[in-house]
């Protein structure tokens, strides 16, 4: 999927679970926290694209998400995939081909999305607000770039910089003192898992089982066949996947918020 897709439906997913857990688990959140969690859980669902270094035709799925933060930011996504790289050959068996790009390998990975979520989580629990900030801006940006993706690149990646920044310094007065801050690390998680779930979607696939040993493959890609793969970028994707988590989107904060605005058996 292209990063918009990406981006939305880790949004779709946030807001869909906030909503399950205030009414079947009682887990209430103040709009701040949900608002907060939807925009790191979208951000975070861009970030395994960020193996995707700038040389890459532009425009195209993690591509735009390498120029989040400008030069930065494509630095960044190089050496992501220059160490994606040297882990797939430090662990392919005998059957993995051989590749020269280190894209949708490590971190198309359950251990990588178990490993970024923890890792969030722990960096929140040391250094509390400032770990907070850095999380924020962070996935802040890069939710920015996904969720409006036009503006984006309209704008430039320094207005992108500078919005992200205000935005987490802002979370960062609101939100209150002396807390673990574990739903953020969750997000990331949730994030990162939501992406992996949009790419095996497409033909290409995932190697979702990694580090198994599968018939002596550890990078099998699984995808679901081609007759019914999602196109990247094609109808399918942009109309009906990115209409149907908008809707989810939609229908999750009028429940959480104005369910007197919902017909009686969505309430
Ligand atoms: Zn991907």
């Amino acid at each position: 999927m292209m990063g918009p897709s990406h981006a939305l439906s880790g949004a779709s997913v946030w807001l869909a679970g906030s909503w399950a857990l205030d009414r079947w688990a009682g887990y209430e959140q103040s709009p701040l926290a949900v608002a907060v969690g939807t925009a790191v859980c979208a951000g975070s669902a861009l970030l395994p694209d960020l193996d995707l270094s700038g040389r890459v035709t532009a425009n195209r799925g993690g591509a735009t998400v390498a120029r989040t933060f400008g030069v930065l930011s494509l630095f960044l996504a190089e050496v992501i995939e220059k160490l994606s790289l040297a882990v797939y050959h430090a662990t392919k068996l005998r059957k993995d081909p051989d590749r020269t790009n280190g894209h949708r390998t490590l971190t198309h990975t359950l251990p990588f999305t178990a490993l970024v979520g923890w890792g969030t989580t722990v960096l929140c629990a040391s250094y509390g607000r400032w770990a907070v900030v850095g999380v924020l801006f962070f996935t802040i940006g890069l939710a920015l770039r996904g969720l409006f993706e036009d503006w984006a690149q309209r704008v430039g990646w320094a207005a992108v910089t500078l919005v992200a920044t205000a935005a987490a310094f802002g979370t960062y007065v609101a939100l209150p003192p002396d807390r673990g801050y574990p739903m953020l690390g969750f997000a990331v998680g949730v994030g990162c898992l939501v992406h992996l779930l949009g790419d095996v979607v497409t033909s290409a696939g995932v190697p979702i089982l990694w580090p198994l040993p599968v018939r002596r493959r550890t990078w099998r890609m699984i995808g679901v066949p081609d007759a019914l793969a999602v196109r990247v970028g094609g109808r399918v994707e942009v109309i009906v996947l990115r209409g149907a988590f908008v809707l989810v989107a939609l229908l999750a904060v009028a429940a959480l918020y104005v369910p007197a605005a919902l017909p009686p058996p969505l309430r």
